[in-house]
This record gives structure tokens, sequence and C-alpha cells, in this order.
């Protein structure tokens, strides 16, 4: 694994700070009451967070997807709702109208994101559209100069927050020459009559990030809403994905480490049978099969930014390393709880909050099962 240059390497540091010492003490009560964690957002907005791979000209500090994902492994390590609140605001959130927005979309919404003063949801997931997101039901009719949508999304991340200023949703536009549907990318102000973010979900995990059921009911938004090219929607948002698999490996890989250091401590203190519990080999080598796993979902997921930030194709190797690290932490969870016998069920142990929030890492974003299509497809099979 190559050293990180020295600015990587103090953004680390600083987050990982700021993670040690503001998210991990306030994590387990925002868990405990499912709250959504105000002050740690406005906190991690003051620091740039939200900011980080984007131009200063649109509030950004000027940095890169890698920085992103270093900020989000050391989040991820002590709290994976918060993290996903920073990998879903910037990674789903924010970079479409990075990517594809015009100047003025860019200049109207992406300074408030950028500061995290305001969140933003990525709409693509829907009752029937989930691996298969391309079986997009929601539509999106042209009436004068408005769009009209009409239909359901499920499961988005930062949609019904008091912060949310919009979410981007995929909607069936019309239809394409060779009859298959044209998907667009419309922007929907949260304030948009007929827009609505459902109850939050009761969730195994996760519990402080804000996740909810989106209903569209004749929601009417203006004509130059329209994000990027009109019918290209669908392919944008699979974009979108590539890059934030990179992410949510970062996030992944945390976890990961999180479970490792709180692993090694416990068996450090922990006593039976006369001996700390770090001097039976069977624990010792549990902890070091998990540092391997987290050692390798580092090594991948920063090869997948290395090649991307050289534009370098990088769609199989991003596959590779959300499908790893989010093994990694869930089976480096598994043996966590383990290692802290009883107590690692408790939920006042943060292994106890890994293990039942490591699960999704392996579904959000593309299954593992997506993943491996993907990186079969890489092979040309
Ligand atoms: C907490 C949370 C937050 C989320 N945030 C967002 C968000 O912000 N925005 C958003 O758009 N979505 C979001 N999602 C949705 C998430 O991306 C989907 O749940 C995920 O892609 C899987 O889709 P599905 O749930 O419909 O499962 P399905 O696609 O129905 O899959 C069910 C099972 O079948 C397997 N499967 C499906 N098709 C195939 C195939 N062809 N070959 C082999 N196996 C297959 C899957 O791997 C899986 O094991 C979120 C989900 C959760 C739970």
């Amino acid at each position: 694994m190559p050293e990180l240059e020295e600015h990587y390497a103090d953004l680390k540091s600083t987050v990982a700070d700021f993670a040690d010492k503001v998210v991990a003490p306030a994590s387990a009560e925002h868990d405990r009451n499912h709250t959504f964690p105000y002050e740690v957002v406005a906190q991690m907005g003051q620091m740039g967070l939200f900011g980080l791979p984007f131009p200063e000209e649109y509030g950004g500090m000027g940095g890169d997807y890698f920085a992103l994902s270093l900020a989000l492994e050391e989040l991820g390590r002590v709290d994976q709702s918060t993290a996903m609140t920073l990998e879903a605001g910037v990674g789903l959130g924010a970079m479409p109208i990075f990517h594809f927005g015009n100047e003025e979309q860019k200049q109207k919404w992406l300074p408030d994101l950028a500061a995290g003063r305001k969140l933003a949801g990525f709409g693509l997931t829907e009752p029937g559209a989930g691996s298969d997101a391309g079986a997009t039901k929601t539509t999106a009719k042209r009436d004068g100069d408005q769009w009209v949508i009409n239909g359901n999304k499920q499961f988005i991340t930062n949609s019904g927050t008091d912060i949310t200023s919009l979410v981007t949703v995929t909607a069936v536009t019309g239809t394409r020459e060779n009859g298959k549907k044209a998907i667009s990318t419309i922007i929907v102000p949260s304030d948009t009559p007929g827009f609505t973010a459902e109850p939050a979900y009761d969730k195994v995990g996760w519990n402080s990030s804000d996740t909810h059921p989106l209903t569209f009911a004749d929601a009417r938004v203006p004509v130059e809403n329209l994000l990027g090219e009109e019918g290209r929607g669908y392919a944008n948002f699979l974009s979108i994905l590539d890059e934030g698999r990179i992410a949510i490996a970062a996030v992944a890989t945390g976890a990961a480490q999180g479970c490792v250091d709180e692993s090694v401590k416990y068996a450090r203190e922990r006593e039976s049978m006369g001996q700390k519990i770090g001097s039976f080999q069977s624990i010792a080598f549990k902890i070091a099969r998990m540092e391997a796993r987290a050692h390798t979902a580092r090594c991948a997921y920063y090869e997948a930014a290395r090649l991307m930030l050289a534009g370098k194709p990088f769609k199989k190797e991003a596959a590779i390393a959300k499908m790893v690290a989010s093994e990694a932490a869930m089976d480096n969870a598994r043996d966590a709880t383990q290692v802290h016998g009883g107590y690692g069920f408790m939920n006042e142990y943060p292994v106890a909050r890994h293990y039942r929030d490591s699960k999704i890492l392996e579904i959000g974003e593309g299954t593992t099962e997506v993943q491996l299509m993907l990186i079969a497809r890489g092979l040309g099979l």
C-alpha cells in the first residue's frame, strides 16, 4: 500500500481525531434514539468534509474523491451512520449535480451542499426496481414548462432530514427509438407540492442515518430541473454508482478496522482462566485474520481510487473494492462480537453496533451479487 502524501495523511489524521472525540461519543445515543446527528453534521460541514471533492468556485475544498474516501474510512471506523450521511450526501446527493448539472444548477445548489448546510438524496431505487434499477416505473411527463412526476422511490438516504434541499430522481420521460424506456434525471426540491418523504423506516442498523420511502403525486417542477441530457439519466446514475462504490468501500474498510481496534483493546484487557484472552491463539488468530481483511479492503479501495483519479477504467476495481470491503466489515463484525463474548451482544459496545450496521454494506449501492456481475463483465464474461 503506497504511503499517503502529506496532505492526505493530514486530512486522515484530522478526521480520525474528530471521529474519536466528537462522533464516537455522540453515536451510541443517536443510534439508541434513532435520531439524526444534526450537531455532528454541522461540525462536519464547518470542517469542509461535505465539500472535499468539489472545486472552490462551488464552495468546495478543491480536493478529490480519494480525500473524501479517507475521511469516510475514519468516520466509518467509529460510526457507520455518520459516515453514510457524508457518503450519500456527497457521493450520491451532490455529485450528480456536479457532474451533470449546467452552470446555473451548480451555482444554485452546490454551495449549500458543499458546506453541509443542506443535504441531497439520490432517488434511484423503487419498490420493483433495486438491482434491476432500469425497471423504473416513476414517470415524468412534460406539461408546458413543467415536468409532472408520479411514482414511488424506496430506501432513499438523506431524503427527509430538516436540511434536505432536494432529491434527484430517475423517471421515465419517453420511449427510445429501440422501444426501450428513456430514463431521465430530474431535480425535485424538497418543498415541491406533491412530493412527500414518508415516515422513516425502522431499520436493523444505520439507525441515525436518514432513510425514507418517497411518493410523487403530480409533483410539478420546472423543465429547467432536468439534470443532464434527456434520456441519459439511467446511464448517468450508473456512473455515479461506480464512483460511489469506492466511497462505500472506504466506509466498510473503516468499519472493518474499527472491529479490529476494539477487539485488540478488549483482548488485551479481558481475562479468562487466569490469562488475557489475547494470549489464546484462537483469539489472536481471529483478530489477525480481521486485520488482514481490513488491510486487503483498504488496498482494494486505494487502487480503485488511484485508477479513477488517473482517468483510467476503474469499474471492475471499484466493484472488487466494494465487495471485498463490505464482506470484510461483515466478517469482522461477526468475529469482533465473538471476541467480546456476551458483552459483544450488548448495544453499549461499539462492536454490537457494527454487527447490526455492517450487513447493509453488502446490499446498498449494489448487492454482492451485482458486484460479481460487474466483475464478471469486466472479464468479458
Ligand atoms: C439503508 C438503505 C439505504 C439505501 N439508500 C439508497 C439511496 O440513497 N438511493 C437509492 O436509490 N437506493 C438506496 N438503497 C437501495 C439499495 O441500493 C437496494 O436495496 C439494493 O440495490 C438492492 O435492491 P433491492 O433491495 O430491490 O433487492 P433486489 O434487487 O430485489 O435483490 C434481492 C436479492 O436478489 C439478488 N439478485 C437480484 N437480481 C439478481 C441477478 N440478476 N442475479 C443474481 N442475483 C440477483 C440480489 O443480489 C439480492 O440478494 C438503500 C437501501 C437501504 C437498505
